[in-house]
């Protein structure tokens, strides 16, 4: 029983257009969780008795366009990244702002309170052999996971089902290293899921959503929106009564076809399961979602010791 954090960047909340993907791509996944209604805007509130669509400010008080760097600083940490920068920061985060992320973070935050943590995504060698990488420049989610305690999942982990690939079916692997067969996204979410059964929070990032933005990529976007529809569709299937499901996006982008940018559009924050979702979700940003997952972390951990007496320390 977990809760799980769904990360993928660069999706607002657009309008019922053309111009947006997320809106004209078939969705009947998540169609099925919202009443019938898309990905959008106007979909936000409640849907059956454990889904919600809650509006969320990415832009946190900050002029400019929302971007990455500070976004994700702002959803990982539960700080308002933007202001204490200064400005919003894109791609990876400079050193000020992996400081600030390396201080305190939702893993370290979890192992405070003595649970566990982890970040489905595996990484390669290759990816630690790079200079930049060595040099410091990472993600933001990479810079969290890495002051924890939790091991990082590396391709040996992958191969054995026990990792989630960035891009879900692996498919951007299989190009590059043929004995790398894809998978379905149904077959990730269920890695994603026996992950789940051993922790309280697990964490999985996808950002093909944001490239597909910036490209005006419509090949790509379809194949991202179908993957995402079926793994999200999945998890909401076969996901254990208990678990909460939550994904949230940093910033928008791919739900405006029209333009290259990132948009000012409020993200999603949508979740599935038992969750204590506030009355009311005015001013609601990325910086409430770390301190609500750690409450509904605690949640789920008091309940189960109100049932079976389980202890941890
Ligand atoms: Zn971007």
């Amino acid at each position: 029983m977990a809760v799980v954090l769904l990360f993928i960047d660069g999706v607002g909340l657009g309008e019922e257009q053309d111009h947006n993907p997320w809106f004209a791509c078939p969705t009947p996944h998540l169609e099925g969780l919202l009443g019938g209604r898309s990905l959008v805007r106007g979909a936000t509130g409640q849907h059956r008795e454990d889904v919600w669509l809650v509006e969320t400010d990415a832009r946190l008080g900050v002029p400019g366009l929302p971007q990455s760097a500070t976004g994700q600083a702002a959803i990982f940490t539960g700080k308002n990244a933007p202001k204490l920068m200064g400005e919003h920061q894109s791609g990876l985060p400079f050193q000020r702002l992996r400081r600030l992320v390396r201080a305190d973070n939702l893993y370290l935050q979890c192992e405070a309170r003595g649970y566990r943590g982890t970040f489905a995504n595996c990484y390669t060698q290759d990816y630690f052999d790079r200079p930049s990488t060595k040099r410091g420049w990472v993600s933001v989610s990479t810079v969290a996971i890495q002051s924890a305690q939790e091991p990082i999942r590396m391709m040996p982990d992958l191969l054995a089902d026990q990792a989630v690939y960035h891009d879900l079916t692996r498919w951007t692997l299989a190009r590059k290293d043929a004995a790398v067969p894809e998978i379905q996204p149904e077959e990730a979410a269920e890695h994603l899921l026996s992950l789940a059964a051993t922790a309280d929070l697990v964490v999985h990032e996808y950002f093909l959503s944001d490239l597909a933005g910036h490209r005006q990529d419509r090949e790509l976007i379809r194949r991202v929106i179908q993957d995402v529809d079926r793994f999200i569709g999945t998890l909401a299937q076969y996901k254990h009564r208990e678990d909460v499901i939550v994904l949230v996006s940093d910033h928008g982008n791919s739900e405006d076809f029209r333009v290259s940018t990132h948009t000012s559009n409020p993200v999603p924050t949508l979740i599935i399961g038992p969750a204590d979702v506030p009355q009311s979700t005015e001013g609601w940003n990325l910086t409430c979602i770390t301190p609500w997952l750690l409450e509904q972390v605690e949640r789920d951990r008091n309940r189960k010791e109100k049932k079976g007496g389980i202890s941890h320390g």
